[in-house]
């Protein structure tokens, strides 16, 4: 007989107050070669998900599952590597083919047919979920099951951004906005001895960026005293994209760790764009990144800020994160 579990099934993208994520009784999934059926412990929201889910990021796979930053359990499809029992991470790149010249330029971040998980193939908001087994990765036992998850995407590609951005040891670094993603970054950021400037929206997030260790909190779109080094940017805005730049020195950087911005502003390029000052997108991630980042994570016993919701309460959960409601991380618990 067929065994059912319960997921949260995407039928038609619509704004999240209109709930577009159904509960409902799917077929255990099956996993093929390559793959490992996980029981999901844990998955954790993210704001591509909210863009998915809302249709900013269109044509997903037909009656999606989404979520991407899966903590699970091993439990079909083990390998010698992939015991079963074991609690293992699955995150936003589910699948690269290998073969494009990017792969084969230590680029896989930028695949040219990637599979993304919770978007192309089905993801984690769910009791069980099918991964490859070869993007997978092993999650530090320090953290429980809802403290690992947000590590996984808002933790792996805000690492990335830092990277993207170029930060060096004791920069003056900024971030701006302060959600699930920059408030594990100022954790890494301290670790490199940087001084952190945060400048967003809702006085929560600054009270939290303040306790985590930034030397100065402003609002979204405030600039810092001082001239920084590097910045990222968090928010799906191109204000704040503009607003970051203006905030640099000569030759400084600003990272975008957005894969959804609403539009860039025209800005002047003589005042903030010559002086060889850059922009840069950050697209995905790669195994080595993540690889790193959850090692460096277990080295400074990274303890992230999340609140938990049930599966039965994804909706609220994606709600919540849009409206900025909730500091730290989100992650449900199925
Ligand atoms: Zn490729
Ligand atoms: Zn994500």
């Amino acid at each position: 007989m067929e065994v059912l579990v319960r997921a949260a099934i995407l039928a038609e993208p619509k704004e999240i107050s209109h709930s577009p994520l159904k509960l409902m009784e799917v077929p255990k999934p099956v996993p093929g070669d390559g793959q490992v059926l996980l029981r999901v412990c844990a998955c954790g929201v993210c704001r591509t998900d909210l863009h998915i889910v809302e249709g900013e990021l269109q044509h997903p796979r037909a009656n999606l599952i989404p979520g991407h930053q899966i903590v699970g359990e091993v439990v079909g499809g083990a390998t010698a590597q992939l015991r079963l029992g074991m609690r293992v991470g699955s995150s936003w790149i589910g699948g690269t083919d290998g073969s494009c010249w990017y792969c084969r330029h230590d680029q896989e971040n930028l695949c040219d047919s990637p599979t993304f998980t919770g978007y192309t193939v089905h993801g984690g908001y769910a009791q069980y979920a099918i991964a490859r087994a070869d993007f997978l990765f092993p999650l530090p036992d320090a953290l429980d099951d809802l403290h690992a998850a947000p590590l996984l995407c808002a933790g792996i590609i805000g690492f990335r951004s830092l990277r993207v951005a170029g930060v060096q040891r004791g920069e003056r670094v900024g971030l701006f906005g302060f959600g699930a993603s920059a408030h594990l970054a100022i954790a890494v950021l301290r670790a490199w001895e940087c001084e952190v400037y945060v400048s967003t929206r809702g006085a929560s997030h600054r009270q939290l960026a303040e306790s985590l260790g930034a030397v100065w909190v402003g609002e979204a779109t405030e600039k810092p005293l001082v001239e920084l080094d590097r910045a990222v940017t968090f928010a799906p805005s191109g204000n704040v994209v503009v607003a970051a730049l203006a905030s640099l020195r000569k030759g400084g950087v600003v990272a975008i760790n957005a894969i959804h911005l609403d539009r860039i502003p025209e800005f002047d390029y003589d005042r903030l764009l010559w002086g060889e000052r850059q922009i840069r997108s950050v697209a995905n991630m790669t195994r080595a990144d993540a690889r790193d980042f959850l090692n460096l994570a277990a080295k400074i016993n990274l303890h992230p800020k999340v609140t938990s919701y049930p599966l039965d309460h994804v909706n609220a959960a994606l709600a919540e994160l849009k409206s900025d409601k909730v500091d730290g991380a989100v992650a449900i618990i199925p």
